[in-house]
């Protein structure tokens, strides 16, 4: 009996990009390594306690004040 090798697959690690196997083997997939996940899990946590206080650069409008001719 010949049973097929199931190919690794390998896919980018959603935090360094870098080519992480997406098989049984990797108990962190989709990420490449344990410190992959936990710095995407530290990105979400960090997310839901940020507080969206910042405005956003939006000064464009009101640069040019002569803009009128
Ligand atoms: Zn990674």
């Amino acid at each position: 009996m010949t049973a097929p090798q199931p190919a690794a697959r390998t896919v980018p690690c959603p935090t360094c990009g870098g080519p992480s196997a997406y098989s049984p083997a990797n108990p962190y997939r989709p990420f490449c390594s344990e410190r992959c996940r936990q710095i995407d899990l530290g990105a979400w946590a960090s997310e839901e306690f940020r507080m969206p206080t910042e405005a956003p650069p939006d000064d464009a409008e009101f640069g040019d004040p002569r803009r009128q001719d």
